[in-house]
């Protein structure tokens, strides 16, 4: 029998949730559901010292916001809690204490000025196989020693025992074999003085407690699959190890490194999902769900960071994607973070969407800034005219205001140059005899047909009309705007208009 599938996302809770991680969690979310699995979000909190209050919410908003809610999670336990680590506290000591009797971990006494004094003599200084034993640790003190620290409550650390010489190998489902020198990996501490685990003994008690089958992580936890694997094997868990996958890193735009908080900053652009308070300095940072992009576009860009379903589509909404996701066509290279094509992503998933489940979030911005909506027909037909031009749902407001507020403001130096009588006479010719039935194509053919008795090319005279009728040079097709605004409006806004160029 297939064993059941369980995935987790296992974060952090110390700050704003970057995009890798949200991508992280859908690839997880992805794997999950394509297989009738579990997706489990368990929150890794034994790092007192980087604990930030108020980020596990915001983790648990990030991922509901984005539609991948996870179905085992702090806030919604299933059989194999608890589901945050610093719950789990008792367990681990149990487990680093079985490694010491077996003689994979061993207890360190040294303490901190010790380790400082080391580490002035030997910049470089490793704890592992080539000084564990110059240390004070239960390999260089007799038995009887390290009882009576243990009886005085000296504080300890447990460092796992790094074999000298072996190989560890594992096949990775993204990457295939993986092999680590153990010489070149030092003897981690895996339980910490305060009786903390440290992320690499929970992350394996962890995955085994809640019977995890597949891990996705990033390839940044690379390095450290030579432990767990170890650990996994001290304790006697191998059979049940959790297949590897881990993902290609993020990159910079110019392909340079990780991409970090700190280059969003710098270049622009958001880095995490959702606005994140500092809750210290009460700094905000913005994420990509305040700066109006739709959570299915966020979604559909984060799946292709990395990930392709062999063909040219690049649209795809999170049901496509569970049924499409596949690991052999996850890449092993990193995957360039581009602005500009995120925008596209969410250009397009505006341009998909109807007006309808557009309305509420539309309504809710033009209110923010104190537009009145009084016809909600009106407004759907108005989401429905500009939508094409749209990237950020916030420019549905500029893109769309002057259909529920006459413009104050005109572009006049559009229009005044080249203004004159006859062109007022123009406009009011055409003001006048506007009719309530004429469709765009009918008014652009009056207009153009007036135009050419009064001796004008049509060309020159559409600029005026567009600036009467929007305030500016954007916007739809401006017959368009004229047949959505109505007769009596579109007449009010020329003769307000020909009074602002005269
Ligand atoms: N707590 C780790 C993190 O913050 C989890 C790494 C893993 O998935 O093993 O990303």
């Amino acid at each position: 029998m297939e064993k059941n599938i369980r995935v987790r996302f296992a974060p952090s809770p110390t700050g704003g949730l970057h995009l890798g991680g949200v991508r992280t969690a859908l690839f997880n979310y992805l794997f999950a559901k394509q297989h009738n699995g579990t997706f489990v979000l368990r929150v890794e909190d034994t790092d007192q010292t980087r604990f930030v209050e108020g980020a596990e919410e915001y983790i648990v908003d990030c991922l509901n916001w984005c539609g991948i809610t996870p179905d085992e999670s702090p806030q919604k336990p299933g059989a194999f809690g608890p589901y945050r680590q610093s719950e789990r506290k008792a367990s681990y000591k149990q487990y680093a204490e079985q490694l010491i009797a077996d003689g994979y971990a061993y207890y360190a006494f040294d303490t901190t000025e010790e380790l400082n004094a080391k580490r002035a003599t030997a910049p470089n200084f490793l704890y592992g196989q080539t000084t564990r034993m110059e240390m004070r640790n239960s390999l260089t003190l007799s038995e009887n020693e390290v009882a009576e620290l243990l009886a005085a409550q000296t504080p300890y650390v447990v460092r796992i025992k790094i074999p000298q010489n072996e190989t560890v190998s594992f096949v990775d489902m993204i990457r295939g074999l993986v092999s680590f020198d153990t010489n070149l990996v030092d003897d981690k501490v895996l339980l910490k003085a305060d009786g903390m685990p440290t992320y690499h003994l929970a992350v394996v008690a962890d995955d085994k407690a809640m019977e995890i089958s597949h891990a996705f992580r990033g390839e940044e936890w690379l390095p450290s699959a030579p432990i767990h694997i170890l650990l996994w094997k001290y304790l006697g868990w191998e059979d049940s190890m959790p297949q590897w996958a881990h993902l290609p890193l993020i990159l910079k735009p110019d392909g340079n490194g990780k991409l970090s908080k700190r280059d969003g900053d710098r270049l622009g652009f958001p880095v995490y999902a959702m606005n994140w308070t500092d809750p210290k300095t009460g700094d905000v940072t913005k994420g990509f769900k305040e700066l109006g992009f739709m959570p299915e576009a966020f979604v559909n860009l984060l799946a292709m960071l990395g990930w392709n379903d062999g063909t040219d589509k690049e649209i795809f909404s999170l049901a496509e994607l569970t049924e499409l996701f596949s690991i052999d066509r996850i890449s092993k290279a990193g995957a360039k973070f581009d602005f500009e094509k995120a925008k596209w992503y969410n250009h397009e998933w505006i341009k998909k969407s109807t007006a309808e489940s557009l309305q509420p979030i539309v309504g809710n911005l033009l209110a923010e800034q104190h537009i009145a909506v009084k016809n909600e027909a009106f407004l759907l037909k108005v989401i429905d005219l500009v939508k094409d031009r749209c990237n950020l749902l916030g420019d549905f407001v500029s893109q769309g205001s002057y259909f529920f507020t006459a413009p104050n403001e005109y572009d006049s130096a559009a229009v005044k140059p080249k203004w004159g009588p006859e062109k007022a006479a123009f406009f009011q010719d055409f003001a006048q005899n506007l009719n309530t039935d004429s469709s765009a194509l009918q008014l652009e053919e009056q207009f153009k047909a007036l135009a050419e008795t009064k001796g004008f090319k049509p060309g020159e005279l559409m600029l005026p009309l567009r600036i009467m009728l929007v305030g500016g040079k954007f916007g739809p097709g401006v017959f368009d705007i004229a047949v959505l605004l109505g007769v009596e409006e579109t007449q009010n806004r020329i003769e307000k208009g020909i009074a602002a160029f005269n």
